[in-house]
């Protein structure tokens, strides 16, 4: 377990950081720092609640700038872990794993075995798959090491393998739930949607999207990226300074979190904010700003859990293709109930859906305790 993290030292000596005074940590189990020397692979492991069962998340590669924000995005994204599994009424607790590193020069198999030697010392408690970063290859090279990890390609359609393309169905049943909420029509056709990020998941959300006849204006710092969307799908290509104040009936935030905050949300444009990417509100408060601007906010964790519904299924024998396929279906009207109960309560919807899963929670850990005593 990690206690203190020493953030820099100088001639006065140590500088200290506790993990248990940062402003995201949240009661969470453990944390765990490695580092392997052959490969160079370093990161953090968090995890947050295994009161529903072993924690699964998935595991980001980024070149973060320092140690601390590769732990606060670790202990961010483990917290939403336990969130999106709870709602998903997945048998999983909330972990993540991040490697401080570039995928785009640092990954090697060798530094992923290392990883899954990592994980395989956690006996269980935390099972990993991709994520940002992240791929299918490298699962693989985890999977040499260790059996606690998803995201590998199974014999048939929605159950395991690159979790992208199902993230992106639960997300649209999502979307779809909430412009019918906020702009009363259950039809995409005509809307435009502006997508941030069109990587993985992004770019098969915006298939979807066009499949559902929606306008797209699409924005990523990789070129390609949006150009692909622009020749296959008619998208509109847009600065990525620009996608966040686009003129869009929804914004689809699928890059990285913490882009609805104090300084974005007054420039917003659009009706409706439902995107696949973890932690889009930068702070609680920010879900607060939202409402008050009347723009309908639907739950990252709520609709992005398509791809661990599926991944998770790789660990369920009685998971076929229908049942996972109408599990990731389901998201819509859970999305809807949310929506439903915030309308009626005046309560944003951040925060219904936060009181619901962590309600969840704490009845698996009462649970827990009673049958320990
Ligand atoms: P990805 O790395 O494949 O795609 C992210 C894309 O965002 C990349 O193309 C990147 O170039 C782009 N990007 C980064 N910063 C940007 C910016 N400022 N403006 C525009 N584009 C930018 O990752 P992904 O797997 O598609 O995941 C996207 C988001 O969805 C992440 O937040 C991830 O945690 C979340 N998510 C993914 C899954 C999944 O199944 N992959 C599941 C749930 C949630």
């Amino acid at each position: 377990m990690l206690h203190r993290l020493r953030r820099n030292a100088d001639a006065d000596g140590a500088t200290e950081m506790s993990v248990f005074s940062m402003a995201d940590f949240d009661g969470h189990e453990f944390v765990h720092a490695f580092f392997d020397r052959k490969t160079r692979l370093k990161g953090f492991v968090a995890v947050h609640s295994t009161a529903l069962g072993p924690a699964f998340g998935g595991c980001r590669m980024w070149p973060y700038a320092d140690d601390q924000g590769a732990l606060r995005d670790a202990l961010r994204l483990s917290l939403g872990m336990s969130l999106k599994n709870a709602m998903a009424n997945l048998p999983y607790g909330g972990g993540k794993a991040v490697i401080i590193g570039d995928p785009r020069h640092d990954k090697t198999p060798e530094l992923f075995e290392a990883f899954g030697r990592i994980i395989e010392s956690l006996a269980g408690r935390y099972i990993t798959a991709e994520d940002v970063g992240v791929d299918v290859d490298d699962m693989r090279a985890i999977e040499r090491s260790t059996n606690y990890v998803g995201g590998i390609p199974q014999a048939e359609g929605y159950r395991g393998g690159d979790p992208s393309p199902r993230t992106a169905l639960g997300v649209l049943q999502g979307l779809k739930a909430a412009v019918s909420a906020r702009l009363g029509t259950d039809s995409l056709t005509g809307l435009t949607v502006a997508v941030q990020g069109a990587g993985s998941v992004g770019y098969e959300l915006c298939k979807l999207l066009h499949e559902a006849g929606a306008r797209l204006l699409v924005a990523d710092i990789n070129a390609e990226n949006v150009a692909r969307c622009v020749d296959e799908l008619g998208a509109t290509a847009v600065d990525p300074d620009g996608i966040l104040v686009a003129e869009a009936d929804v914004l689809a935030p699928c890059a990285l979190g913490g882009v609805l905050n104090e300084r974005t949300i007054p420039e917003l444009k659009c009706s409706v904010v439902a995107g696949a990417a973890n932690n889009q509100l930068a702070t609680v408060a920010d879900g607060d700003r939202l409402q008050a601007r009347d723009i309908l906010y639907a739950p990252d964790y709520v609709i992005n859990a398509g791809g661990i519904i599926s991944v998770a299924a790789e660990r369920d024998p009685d998971a076929d293709a229908d049942r996972v396929r109408a599990r990731i279906m389901a998201i819509g009207e859970r999305t809807a109930e949310v929506l439903q109960a915030s309308r009626r309560t005046g309560t944003p919807p951040h925060q219904v859906a936060d009181e619901l899963a962590r309600e969840i929670i704490r009845e698996a850990e009462a649970g827990q305790g009673s049958a320990a005593a």
